[in-house]
């Protein structure tokens, strides 16, 4: 990809848009944080499941990052349960395990994509893209 692609792929507008960012971690959250500012869009904090479930309810969110290790409710689980409130909406997976058949295992809890940590801006900005332009 040349320079002039690449700024023109991380140059994306979301401002009317609003995603729910599910991490448990800080350092993880300032990554997302840094990586979305620059997109305008609106951007809602869980840092377990439960918490993912109850922002979704009250919330119109056009898509989920869902990390899967967390506290009290694991991100499959959350998966689920969002899925059954609005199966349209994108989740996608966000994990530091990269372990055979998670991918898999991810796929069947509803997720509609995966991004392996660390996470590179690029690879998220184009991730997103392909849910929240079409
Ligand atoms: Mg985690």
């Amino acid at each position: 990809m040349s320079d002039s692609n690449l700024s023109n792929a991380l140059n994306q507008d979301w401002g009317d848009k609003i995603i729910l960012v599910v991490e448990d971690v800080d350092t993880n959250k300032i990554f997302f944080d840094a990586a979305l500012r620059r997109t305008s869009a609106k951007i809602l904090w869980a840092k377990d499941g439960q918490q993912a479930i109850d922002l979704f309810k009250d919330n119109d969110v056009d898509l989920v990052l869902m990390d899967l290790q967390l506290p009290v409710m694991d991100g499959y689980a959350a998966t689920r349960e969002i899925k059954k409130i609005k199966p349209d909406v994108p989740i996608i997976a966000q994990t530091a395990h990269v372990m055979s058949g998670e991918r898999e295992k991810c796929m069947e809890a509803g997720c509609d994509d995966y991004l392996a940590k660390p996470i590179r801006l690029q690879v998220l900005i184009e991730t997103l893209s392909k849910f929240l332009n079409s």
